[in-house]
């Protein structure tokens, strides 16, 4: 007789959920035994990212805009709908307010409906530019309220002052992660972000653009990293409502990462240095010192190992889509 699994399987609502994150997510929910329902309007999200799951028994895809209420019965909500690169989330700014706001109100009014536990995918981008280094939950940030980041960080900011406004008001459980750059394999090749940029033109032999000087850093966190912290996080005792912060505490500069990319791909590209766009921010990085005892989480990928399987990931890419 074969051995039986007690499973606790829940109804889980994954917005966003053919994106990048999203799409892993699906997939380590399925793998824990939990029913998953994927709400996307494929804006930036993309098939190919979901299309192993569409024959799994437990797996349902719906096209469908955040922005819109939406009426379905689920045990939690994941709501990770949003467009999370520059260049994605400037080309239709209202739109990307609209969807952290609208689509975060009507998520919030499902939770609450159906008395289901939700979490939001903030981001470290509620910091602004930061003045305090590195970042920890209790800074409230420097954001420019009008600058062409806002319709993110500010959308992002409103979304979560929602869902502490929904807990505080109608005792909805919930939980808000404050994600960093995080990258991988099926992150969207054209999206602009300088992970998914360097190595593509690396691949292409093309010169890599190297915003300003090259010394503004960030800190970057391999993708299955960032999902085991997201379920860790939901599945934390009800008082705990974050925000955390999921990200690494490795600081790089984004010439050392130029750098380090060359040197990983073999390329022969050059470095060009072009204008920085305004309101980058000069430095990030994550304190995460709060997920590492809330929730006993922080990321165990090395930069170099991530780096080497996005890089196979974006080279088999190219096979399949040689231009
Ligand atoms: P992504 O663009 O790959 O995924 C976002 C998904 O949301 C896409 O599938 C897109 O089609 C969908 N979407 C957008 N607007 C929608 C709408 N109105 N209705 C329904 N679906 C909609 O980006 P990602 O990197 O997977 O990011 C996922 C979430 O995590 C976002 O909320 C983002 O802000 C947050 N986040 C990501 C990072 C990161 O480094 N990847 C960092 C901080 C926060
Ligand atoms: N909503 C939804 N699905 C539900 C319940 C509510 O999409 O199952 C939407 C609803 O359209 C509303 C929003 O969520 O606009 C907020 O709901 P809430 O009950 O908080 O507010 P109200 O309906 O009182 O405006
Ligand atoms: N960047 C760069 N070259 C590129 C793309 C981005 O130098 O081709 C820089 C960008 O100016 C920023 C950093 O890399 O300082 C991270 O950019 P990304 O868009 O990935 O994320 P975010 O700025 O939202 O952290």
């Amino acid at each position: 007789m074969g051995v039986r699994m007690k499973i606790d399987r829940k109804r889980v609502l994954v917005t966003g959920g053919a994106g990048f994150l999203g799409s892993y997510l699906c997939e380590l929910l399925l793998k824990d035994g939990h029913e998953v329902l994927c709400v996307d309007n494929f804006y930036t999200g993309r098939r190919a990212n979901i299309r192993h799951l569409i024959t799994h028994p437990y797996f349902e895809v719906l096209r469908h805009d955040v922005c819109f209420p939406l009426y379905v019965e689920v045990d939690e909500i994941f709501n990770l709908a949003c467009p999370a690169s520059p260049v994605h989330y400037q080309f239709d700014p209202v739109q990307t307010t609209k969807t952290s706001v609208h689509g975060s109100i009507n998520m919030l009014g499902l939770a609450k409906r159906v008395k289901a536990k939700i979490l939001l995918a903030s981001t470290s981008e509620v910091y602004g530019d930061p003045r305090v280094h590195p970042q920890p939950e209790t800074y409230w940030g420097h954001v420019n309220p009008i600058g062409l980041r806002a319709c993110y960080d500010e959308g992002k900011r409103c979304a979560e002052t929602l869902f502490f406004d929904y807990h505080r008001q109608h005792n909805l459980r919930i939980k808000v992660a404050r994600i960093f750059n995080t990258y991988g394999p099926r992150m969207h090749p054209n999206d602009g972000r300088v992970v998914s940029n360097f190595i593509m033109q690396a691949l292409k032999g093309e010169e890599i653009t190297v915003y300003g000087d090259g010394s503004q850093t960030r800190s970057f966190c391999y993708v299955d990293d960032l999902i085991d912290g997201l379920v860790r996080l939901m599945n934390s005792p009800d008082d705990f409502t974050g925000p955390v912060n999921l990200g690494t505490p490795y600081e790089f500069t984004i010439l050392q990462l130029a750098k380090l990319v060359i040197k990983l791909t073999g390329s022969k590209s050059k470095i060009v240095y072009k204008p920085l766009p305004p309101d980058d921010p000069k430095q990030r990085q994550a304190d995460i010192t709060l997920a590492k005892k809330a929730l006993q989480w922080e990321s165990t990928t090395p930069l170099e190992k991530g780096l080497r399987k996005t890089i196979q990931y974006f080279k088999e890419l190219r096979k399949e889509h040689p231009r």
